[in-house]
């Protein structure tokens, strides 16, 4: 099936220009090149403007609840896990009141991919700073700039132990489709957290700025490496590529702690599995 064929009869109601648009096509590509079919083929979504993703996609889409859709789909993949399932939401969705599901998803590592499609600003709610507003952000409605610092979403994932963690840019379509490829493939959960650009409520030079600060990552990035993947992640670029993957059966690394000297604590990427780990 082409690309085309994964997408709904709906058209989407984004503005012209919004970043939203490339995820749904980046999204299409990968699905085609791995011959999905749209009837084995679960999208969930949260709410807000990158929610809208479910109704746009041709497959078994849910637009659910607002910051909910990581256990919806986690019930539905254990339910159905004949169904690829794909999750998508937004910074806001995700990151704020959605947070405290992402860790929960992470260490049940059932077989997900979650994309967040990160502008930082809630959009459909009007432009409003959410979780990953840069500091130095100015709302239009007169309030002076965000005090508190952005959130890192690959390191939130890395330190939650999530064994699939990538970056790409709505604007590199290529980049985008072979990441959702990766993600999709891998055999539990996987993150993808995707920048793209709100061209109605953040400042227009917004999207150039993301867009100079972002470096694919050489071709000789480790992804198996946990404290490169750190590094990756704390940088002030925008590091894009696989930054960290984990085969499954390895336990996770413990984020910014060796543990290798206390018993019954696994150290970091070291050993493998028991039997019965959770979600392997
Ligand atoms: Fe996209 Fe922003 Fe428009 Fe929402 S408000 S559809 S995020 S450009």
């Amino acid at each position: 099936m082409k690309p085309k064929d994964f997408r709904s009869d709906l058209e989407p109601v984004w503005c012209t220009g919004c970043g939203d648009f490339g995820v749904l096509k980046g999204l299409t590509q990968a699905l085609s090149d791995l011959a999905v079919a749209p009837d084995k083929l679960a999208v969930i979504t949260g709410i807000g403007c990158s929610s809208r993703l479910a109704g746009y996609t041709r497959a078994y889409a849910f637009n659910s609840i607002h910051g909910r859709a990581l256990p919806i789909a986690t019930g539905l993949k254990l339910a159905r896990p004949e169904l690829t399932t794909i999750v998508v939401g937004g910074d806001g969705d995700g990151f704020s009141i959605g947070l405290g599901h992402i860790p929960h998803a992470v260490r049940r590592n059932v077989h997900l991919t979650y994309a967040v499609l990160d502008n930082g600003i809630y959009g459909l709610t009007k432009g409003q700073a959410s979780p990953t507003t840069e500091s130095e952000f100015k709302r239009e409605r007169g309030l002076a700039g965000i005090e508190e610092r952005p959130l890192n979403p690959v390191l939130l994932l890395l330190s939650s132990g999530c064994g699939f963690v990538a970056r790409s840019h709505a604007g590199n379509l290529p980049h985008l489709r072979e990441m959702f490829r990766e993600a999709i493939v891998h055999p539990g959960f996987s993150f993808v957290h995707v920048l793209a650009g709100c061209v109605t409520y953040q400042k227009p030079t917004y999207a150039q700025e993301i867009y100079r600060r972002c470096d694919l990552l050489p071709a000789d990035h480790d992804p198996t490496d946990f404290a490169r993947a750190v590094e990756v992640a704390r940088s002030e670029r925008f590091a894009l590529g696989v930054i960290y993957w984990r085969p499954q059966g390895v336990r996770p690394a413990a984020a910014g702690a060796d543990y290798s000297d206390l018993t019954g604590i696994w150290s970091p990427g070291a050993t493998t599995a028991e039997s019965g780990f959770p979600g392997e």
